[in-house]
């Protein structure tokens, strides 16, 4: 007998008939004596008709309200499915975060769980009963509801594993695991059978929706296993896990995009120490986040230009903030947002030269233009112009041998 939490993303509880679907999955398990902890999405495009709600009442729709309503619709499916255990005589019963409670931390609309009470859970547990848990939801100190970021049911998933020691964290969504690239995109992409934490963690932070990165991130530092499979089909699915458990045959395991990305330029800007840090001390205050970073030589050692980018939601702030820093002139301030994020991410790069090169060229041959780069040990991104990226996508998937 095994204790286990199993997570439906929103897809696989998006209709009457794909609940009733996980019920029988969840049947199944406990056939096996298992005792389940069912995380819950709300039903895929639900938590936008909700946002979309809010803004038709107002924009400025208060952070504290807007967490009541986008996390009401995993209540739904929460007791939906309770519901549908029930009429199959399974012994269940939904538990709301501030039922548990789920305590969190943070902004709202942007809360981390810190800490959940494990009595109840348990006590239900030891009954005979399965627990249906809303993902994305929990509350503050105060004991208003928040929610913890887009996707973030994968983030409660592993918390729960965490925090109730269970023996295994299985996601469940609407593809049979992690790909070399998303399957619904790139129809060649390759399920790939087991990735590290690290190599994971850089592909959904670099844009593979499949697993929220925080979630990953979370999992890496406990050391929880994770095992994302299909709702729809029996196939073995993906393990994510420890390094040491992995063959690297392939210098490259995956390739994302995103189209997050914002480009802010700065011409003329003076050339002296310290002015990088007056420019980028603002946005940092401000919880800007940076990502990539170019500055041109200067070529009269006076003034120079720089380039950098943020995520779209944080380009007008970032703009505000350059135009009224008084400690920075600029001549020319400007931004570009139609663009993309392309990486390749692979932990087989730290020991094969040239990978770098060989990314470079292959775009060179298509004829795409690179316009900013960053890479790590494991990765390398480029920023494109966006009517770009299937493109690139697809000959990076290509020449790296991911087809
Ligand atoms: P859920 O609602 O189950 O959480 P998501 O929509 O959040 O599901 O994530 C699953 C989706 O992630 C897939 O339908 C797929 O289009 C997308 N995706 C992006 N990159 C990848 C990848 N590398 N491997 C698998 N799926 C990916
Ligand atoms: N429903 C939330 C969202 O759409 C959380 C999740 O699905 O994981 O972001
Ligand atoms: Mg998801």
């Amino acid at each position: 007998m095994a204790k286990k939490v199993l997570k439906f993303g929103g897809t696989s509880v998006g209709s009457i008939d794909r609940i009733i679907r996980v019920s029988k999955l969840i049947q199944d398990e406990t056939k096996k004596g298992n005792k389940l902890v069912v995380i819950v999405s709300a039903m895929s495009g639900k938590t936008d008709e909700l946002l979309s709600l809010s803004k038709s009442i107002s924009k400025d729709f208060s952070d504290r309200e807007l967490d009541v309503l986008v996390t009401s619709g995993e209540q739904v499916t929460a007791s939906l499915l309770a519901g549908a255990l029930n009429k199959l005589g399974i012994k269940s019963r939904s538990l709301m975060s501030w039922q548990i409670p789920i305590l969190t931390e943070g902004k709202h609309n942007n809360s981390r769980i810190i800490n959940m009470s494990t009595d109840k859970i348990n006590e239900y547990l030891n009954n005979g009963e399965i627990v249906i848990i809303p993902g994305f939801q929990g509350i503050s100190k105060i004991g208003d509801l928040t929610s913890i970021g887009r996707g973030g049911s994968d983030a409660t998933a592993v918390a729960v594993a965490k925090l109730l020691n269970t023996d295994s964290c299985e996601i469940y969504t609407d593809v049979d695991g992690v790909y070399s690239s998303d399957p619904n995109k790139i129809p060649v992409a390759k399920k790939i059978d087991k990735i590290s934490y690290e190599e994971m963690l850089e592909l959904s932070s670099l844009g593979a929706k499949v697993m929220q990165s925080s979630a990953v991130q979370t999992a890496m530092m406990y050391s929880i296993p994770l095992h994302v499979k299909s709702t729809f089909t029996n196939r073995e699915g993906t393990k994510i896990f420890t390094e040491k458990n992995i063959d690297y045959s392939k210098v490259v395991t995956g390739v994302a995009y995103s189209k997050n990305d914002a480009k802010i330029t700065l011409l003329g800007v003076q050339d002296k120490p310290g002015i990088a840090a007056e420019i980028f001390e603002p946005l940092g205050n401000a919880r800007i986040n940076v990502d990539m970073v170019i500055q041109n030589v200067s070529s009269d050692s006076k003034t120079t230009d720089l380039t950098f980018t943020v995520k779209r939601e944080d380009l007008e702030e970032s703009l505000n903030i350059i135009k009224n820093n008084k400690k920075v002139h600029v001549k020319e301030l400007s931004h570009r947002t139609n663009l993309s994020k392309v990486s390749i991410v692979g932990a087989g790069m730290v020991t094969t030269p040239g990978v770098t090169y060989k990314m470079f060229r292959a775009l060179a041959d298509e004829k795409i233009n690179i316009l900013a780069i960053s890479t790590s040990e494991i990765k390398i991104s480029v920023i494109l112009e966006e009517k770009d990226t299937l493109k690139a996508v697809k000959k990076l998937h290509n020449i790296f041998e991911l087809d």
